[in-house]
């Protein structure tokens, strides 16, 4: 029998991104083999649940659980790698802070089945059928888990004892963490947000930023931006103000705006509202100097209105931890 600390990397409600960047950490997959013992990872291990479900407590040193909370069967899989491991790690945006499948929170589950199973053009389903959590065929039974109405976050679900933003994270920041649990140093406090920067992706981008006031917002395939200015500043939304670094500016690095996949910085509850604020703080005001106070709503509203999705915005990966986590039905 191995003497290796036993470690885990689940999947729950996420694509799959989370495991390539497992892949991606390349040559060092082989330190990681020779330090540790990847006990269940079902993407890559043939290892079963039944596996897990006959381990001491605490018997996984390290789980890395990707995904958010969407159903039955990823929190039933949250509660038993929780009682199974030393060190269970939220990994990634979406096991984080619900990621992109949080956006769900915007629609009930009745209107998402709608979607997904009748109303749509790529569906043949004359009957209607939607899943339901049990159904009898000749062989039997057939059990799907439950489809929950909200997605949750991990840490909404079981205790956390760190958590690593990023869609998905970066391969070195895995490394790094792998690299720190293997040196015996002492770790972080427990709920800290490990692998990454405290600070901002506008702290990283090297983009040039100037106290440029924007009259209007630019959807990305509408302007082709200079290379050099801050994107925000050229009337593109970036998150960049608003998401915590420690990917080094990936994306306005080519050309792109930060769309927020770290999740918000030190400090900051709700990123979508922190944007909102930066916004507000870079809209060109000169402009109404001598504008009728009647309209300027109308002036603000018309910019804001250039912003075509504020939800998948504003909170693209986070709306699951945010103030407001969902749609509100009065
Ligand atoms: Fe860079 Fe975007 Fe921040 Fe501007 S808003 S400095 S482009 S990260």
């Amino acid at each position: 029998m191995s003497k290796k600390p036993k470690i885990a990397m689940y999947w729950a409600s996420a694509c799959g991104g989370c495991e390539v960047s497992l892949a991606n950490v390349h040559e060092v997959l082989l330190d990681i083999d020779a330090n540790f013992e990847l006990v269940f990872c079902p993407c890559l291990v043939d290892g079963k649940i039944k596996d897990v479900e006959a381990m001491d407590d605490g018997e996984l040193l390290i789980t890395f659980f990707n995904g958010a909370i969407r159903n039955s069967e990823n929190e039933e899989m949250a509660h038993l790698l929780r009682k199974k491991t030393k060190i269970l790690i939220a990994y990634g945006a979406c096991s984080k802070d619900g990621g992109i499948p949080a956006l769900a929170n915007l629609s009930s589950k009745e209107e998402l089945f709608n979607t997904v199973y009748i109303n749509n053009p790529s569906i043949d389903n004359p009957k209607g059928i939607i899943p339901q959590r049990v159904t009898i065929v000749e062989e039997g039974e057939l059990r799907i888990p439950e489809f929950y109405n909200k997605v949750k976050s991990l840490g909404q679900t079981v205790d956390v004892d760190y958590f690593m933003p990023g869609c998905p994270p970066e391969p070195d920041q895995l490394i790094n963490v792998v690299n720190l649990v293997l040196s015996g140093a002492e770790l972080p406090p427990k709920g800290s947000v490990i692998g990454v920067g405290k600070t901002t992706v506008c702290e990283e981008c090297s983009r040039k930023k100037s106290d440029k006031k924007i009259s209007r917002i630019y959807r990305t395939y509408e302007i082709i931006p200079d290379e050099e200015t801050c994107l925000l500043e050229q009337g593109i939304v970036c998150m960049g103000i608003a998401t915590r670094g420690g990917c080094g500016g990936l994306c306005p690095n080519v050309n792109m705006p930060c769309t927020g996949c770290y999740g918000p910085p030190a400090g900051v509850d709700d990123q979508g509202a922190k944007m909102i604020g930066a916004l507000g703080a870079i809209i060109d005001i000169a402009a109404i100097k001598d504008m009728p106070e009647e309209d300027i709503p109308d002036y603000v509203d018309n910019i804001l209105k250039s912003i075509p999705d504020y939800a998948g915005t504003f909170y693209k990966f986070s709306l699951a931890t945010a103030l407001v986590n969902g749609r509100v039905n009065k």
